[in-house]
């Protein structure tokens, strides 16, 4: 029998996160350090999307320099986690919503990866991402975090990386910048989580002018209904990282179990 993992959501922000030492890569590292050893985790990343529902399938998934004009010691970083075809047969199992196309072509992107080598530096853990289908409402990816719930029993850490705040043309590159409608939106989700409100966390487009500047485009956002699906009765929540940097990028994450 494997240990019930709980269930994160991560606030990844500045791709830089994966080698600087700050308060947010220091977060993520004491975050690993205190969570259950996983048999595998399951990653859903804001920079996978694609048409249809996918899971990478390979053995050997290849880190992914999706982003443009960092250091080139960022571009030098691996992750070198195996794939998990065990892992991929139990989430198609899993998913009844719709069916689950195994993926030969992406690896790890910097969602994925800037987060999982603080928090497991060794990469020993088999990592498999999960894609967000970008024709789905986000009521379905609600749901299809519900389905993959029954994972944590056996073992499977499930790992959302994206941004509950994410506009990059409100971002001021400076320490300390702030805008009142972006703390203010941080503010109430952290309270729909507290009150396990998942009504209002899945109908984020109808709350305003704020809203809609807090999730200028979705993806970022997304990858939160997974983990709020995937919260259970009981679990224990806490927040990490939380804290709304560059004025419009939100790192507060979360932790359900
Ligand atoms: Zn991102």
């Amino acid at each position: 029998m494997s240990e019930k993992m709980p269930v994160l959501f991560v606030g990844h922000g500045n791709p830089m996160n994966a080698i600087e030492t700050n308060e947010y890569s220091q977060a993520w590292e004491a975050m690993g350090q205190s969570l259950p050893k996983p048999r595998a985790i399951l990653a859903v990343s804001a920079h996978w999307e694609t048409n249809g529902t996918r899971v990478t399938a390979v053995e050997r998934p290849r880190t992914i320099y999706d982003f443009y004009g960092f250091p080139r010691e960022l571009y030098e970083v691996t992750y070198p986690a195996p794939g998990s075809p065990a892992l991929v047969e139990t989430v198609r199992k899993a998913i009844k919503l719709t069916s689950v196309e195994p993926d030969y072509a992406w690896g790890l992107d910097h969602g994925t990866w800037s987060v999982l080598k603080r928090m497991f530096p060794q990469a020993d853990v088999p990592v498999v991402q999960f894609s967000l289908d970008r024709s789905r409402n986000p009521l379905a990816h609600y749901q299809l975090g519900q389905q993959l719930q029954e994972l944590r029993e056996e073992g499977v850490l499930i790992i959302s990386s994206g941004n509950i705040v994410h506009n990059l043309r409100a971002v001021i590159w400076q320490e300390g910048a702030k805008y009142d409608w972006a703390e203010s939106f941080d503010t109430r989700v952290k309270n729909w989580i507290l009150n396990d409100e998942s009504e209002p966390l899945i109908n984020f487009e109808r709350h305003g002018q704020e809203a809609a500047l807090a999730i200028n485009s979705a993806e970022h956002y997304l990858p939160l209904l997974y983990t709020i699906g995937a919260r259970q009765a009981g679990d224990p929540v806490s927040f990490f990282a939380d804290k709304v940097t560059y004025g419009s990028l939100s790192m507060r994450s979360v932790r359900f179990g």
